[in-house]
């Protein structure tokens, strides 16, 4: 072009970018006159058991040094390999290496997602908001509440309703938080009627200001299940407050086993089976992710036939958090007194067996859609063959979940994968790396790019622009597993 501008041709945006700028992504540049992927193309070295020492991943990343290693220990990601477009020419790196004597391919892209989102697990009990309610992002809409887990609360973020169908700022801010959250930055979430959270990968969530610590140790009836025997003989009564399910220790079954009196106690909310009450109050952040401040009001007067003066109760949260002790006086109410040191030492033990609570962040991408064809000619076989278990997908080298079912829908824990490793561009649509490794033959015999099959040698002998990574440990090797399949 007249101006030396050229063209990146690698999305739809077909950026004119002039010499010494940047696309639209930052993801590449015009240097002198050449269109280069500006971020390091990552290598995979599987050091530690070559016999190095164990470094922390990526505090191990260094500049590429030229090393050659031997075939079974490099892994080429996609993470820095670029993106070829449109689909029908072939994948950047169609990588060719011998592995335990077995030809082995890896086909190597940056993927661009228009059908991809996160789901954020974000374990904590105290209530996010309901169900089917908007999760927003820069005042937009991003996604929604979706079904709790045990002891978790779920959002489902991102989709491409949220991407393409409304307007160009939702598009805009759906993909500016996918992308903070898939490469590990903090987020906060609003959500409608509800609260607000910041999420952030592998760190405990805070909601409305307060950091969480701890996940539930199970439901209230969990709960009494757990520790009826440890109470036995020290109390006369206990509930566990949830918001989901309260426990009653003198109605459980748990109680009944060990023989526990009945107490006279009536609970408001709505009797499930023995012991286990729904509905004892409205979802909140307080005791047990309900609204409830004052543990009695979910109490109502306790039976004159049953009930006696002195009865001792205790009323705790599904964490251990909350807790009172009472004991009843001669107009049969209840009165709050100190903890008997011999109860203390069981509230303690429900918070030791709650684990830490943390935000996990899922990407979430379909990859059975055009990105195919830069593998294959016959895309369909890619999915057959990913099916077959004949092909391994790996995101960054980290392993991933994929759905059964039709088309190549796949979920990757982003902490496993190396820090940094997903882009966007502005159509809106996120980039993520994605590798397929299989065997040689299998490759030819799906119609695979035969004549773009390169060796890894003529990759990793050339320095510029990768970097050499440490694999971590706690990933499966994705060339040695595949090679194993003969
Ligand atoms: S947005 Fe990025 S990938 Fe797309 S054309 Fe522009 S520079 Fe290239």
């Amino acid at each position: 072009m007249a101006d030396d501008a050229i063209r990146c041709d690698a999305c739809p945006v077909l950026c004119y970018i002039k010499p010494g700028r940047t696309g639209s992504c930052d993801r590449y540049g015009n240097y002198e006159g050449k269109l280069v992927r500006l971020d390091p193309h990552v290598v995979l070295d599987r050091t530690v058991e070559r016999g190095d020492s164990v470094v922390p991943f990526l505090e191990r990343s260094r500049d590429w040094d030229g090393t050659l290693v031997s075939h079974g220990e490099t892994f080429v990601t996609a993470i820095g390999a670029g993106t070829t477009y449109p689909d029908y020419k072939p994948a950047p790196f169609i990588i060719s290496s011998q592995v335990e004597g077995v030809d082995m391919v890896t086909v190597v892209t940056e993927g661009i997602f228009s059908y991809c989102g996160v789901k954020a697990k974000i374990d904590t009990d105290r209530h996010l908001g309901a169900e089917c309610s908007s999760v927003r992002s820069q005042g937009e809409a991003i996604g929604h509440v979706t079904t709790s887990e045990y002891g978790s609360q779920m959002l489902s973020l991102g989709g491409v309703r949220h991407l393409t169908g409304g307007s160009r700022h939702e598009g805009t801010a759906t993909c500016d938080a996918l992308l903070k959250l898939c490469n590990g930055s903090a987020v906060e979430l609003k959500i409608d009627d509800g609260a607000r959270v910041v999420v952030q990968a592998g760190k405990p969530p805070i909601v409305d200001g307060v950091q969480e610590e701890r996940m539930r140790v199970g439901c209230g009836s969990a709960t009494i299940g757990m520790f009826a025997k440890q109470w036995f003989g020290k109390i006369d009564e206990v509930v566990v407050v949830d918001d989901h399910i309260t426990g009653v220790l003198s109605e459980h079954q748990a109680g009944k086993l060990l023989g526990v009196p009945e107490t006279g106690i009536k609970l408001r909310g709505r009797r499930s089976t023995p012991g286990r009450y729904f509905q004892v109050a409205d979802p909140g952040t307080s005791w047990g992710g309900t609204n409830v401040d004052d543990p009695l009001s979910i109490l109502g007067k306790f039976s004159a036939k049953k009930a006696w003066p002195g009865l001792r109760l205790l009323m705790v949260s599904t964490t251990g958090e909350h807790h009172a002790y009472f004991e009843l006086g001669e107009d049969l109410k209840p009165h709050e007194r100190e903890l008997p040191a011999n109860l203390r030492q069981s509230v303690a033990r429900i918070k030791e067996n709650c684990e830490p609570a943390l935000c996990t962040v899922m990407f979430m991408g379909g990859a059975g859609g055009s990105l195919r064809a830069g593998v294959t000619e016959n895309p369909v076989k890619l999915t057959h063959s990913v099916r077959d278990a004949l092909t391994r997908i790996t995101c960054g080298g980290a392993p991933v979940y994929v759905w059964p079912g039709g088309g190549i829908t796949f979920m990757v824990d982003i902490t496993r994968m190396p820090q940094n490793a997903f882009g966007y561009v502005p159509t809106p649509a996120l980039v993520a790396p994605i590798e397929f490794t299989l065997k040689l033959v299998d490759y030819s015999a799906l119609g695979g790019y035969m004549e773009s099959v390169r060796p890894l040698s003529s990759v990793v002998s050339h320095q510029d622009g990768r970097r050499r990574v440490t694999a971590r440990t706690d990933n499966p090797w994705p060339l040695q597993a595949e090679a194993r399949k003969k």
